[in-house]
């Protein structure tokens, strides 16, 4: 059914170059329809040199709240007036509403990662160990969400050691200090078989590079029974990454959670509706991948 517009349908929307690949216009628009709202969400490609010109012109014709993605997660906070503490923890944006005429800025990737950890696998984390693949944009919002939840440690390898000590750094004024270390690649032998959480935030693995993962089997061998294998990648359903760790006895998620999750979040914000459509943003992400429900 397509959408009618009316004079009072409201914007949102998502920025980024490329923004064509983008799944949030999908699980927006199937949100809002479903919620009866006079709403459209659409994706707007904006190079980078046009930002600054793009977010007065949406303050301009009234845009409600926008999404961002690559490659504007960082440069957006100098244009706006006010970021949450948990943006500026992981010095990224992914989601602007307008208040009181000024644009505020959050992230809720971590609230999307959190999610299924909050949820169907709640448990008591203070004793438990972190160990995660990858130190990208991605790996500070699991970082973020792993200290939320209260993990005793949490240990983050990745393949370059000057950007693994870049990451370490940035986090040197938060409370993360005594629980938090960077490791190389190497050291995974010795990481893997503590870890009750395992997290790839590579892109190793992702679609069309399916028959990849970050693990050879060895490794992932002495990953204990029971450690939940956590992988950020919502195509393929499941990765290598999972296969390997289910067959050890893990308890398998993927991102597609996090995905569906921080666009909740997302629209909790801008809508504040009486009930949230997770379902059915769920459902039209599943359709639109051509995923098994
Ligand atoms: P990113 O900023 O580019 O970071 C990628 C990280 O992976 C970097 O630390 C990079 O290492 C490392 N890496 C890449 N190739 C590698 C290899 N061959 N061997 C070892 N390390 C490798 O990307 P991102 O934004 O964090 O996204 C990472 C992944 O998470 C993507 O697959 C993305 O689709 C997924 N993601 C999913 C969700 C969701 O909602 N489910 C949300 C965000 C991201 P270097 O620093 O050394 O280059």
């Amino acid at each position: 059914m397509t959408k009618e517009i009316t004079g009072k349908t409201k914007l949102l929307g998502v920025i980024g170059h490329p923004v064509e690949h983008s799944l949030s216009p999908v699980m927006h628009n199937a949100a809002i329809a479903q919620l009866g709202l006079d709403y459209i969400y659409l994706p707007f490609p904006i190079e980078p040199q046009n930002l600054e010109v793009a977010i007065a012109g949406f303050a301009a014709v009234g845009v409600v709240g926008f999404n961002v993605t690559i490659p504007h997660k960082q440069a957006i906070i100098p244009l706006l007036s006010e970021i949450t503490p948990l943006a500026q923890t992981i010095k990224a944006v992914n989601t602007v509403s307008r208040q009181n005429n000024q644009w505020v800025g959050t992230n809720t990737d971590i609230e999307g990662f959190i999610a299924p950890l909050q949820t169907t696998y709640k448990q008591d984390w203070s004793q438990k160990v972190a160990v995660i693949l990858g130190n990208g944009g991605a790996a500070r919002a699991v970082v973020a969400g792993c200290t939320q939840l209260g993990f005793a440690q949490i240990h983050v390898v990745g393949r370059n050691m000057q950007r693994l000590q870049e990451f370490r750094n940035s986090w040197s004024n938060s409370s993360l200090a005594d629980k938090f270390q960077v490791h190389q690649w190497e050291e995974l032998p010795k990481l893997i078989p503590q870890a009750n959480l395992l997290v790839n935030t590579t892109p190793i693995g992702m679609y069309p590079k399916v028959d990849e993962s970050p693990l050879s089997v060895e490794e992932i061998a002495n990953l204990p029974t029971g450690a939940i294998a956590y992988d950020l990648i919502y195509i393929p359903q499941p990765t290598q990454f999972l296969q390997q760790a289910q067959k050890q006895g893990a308890i398998a998620i993927d991102g597609l959670e996090m995905l569906v999750q921080q666009g909740v979040a997302a629209l909790k914000i801008w809508l504040q509706p009486e009930t949230l459509p997770v379902e059915v943003m769920r459902q039209a992400l599943q359709n639109h991948l051509g995923l098994e429900q």
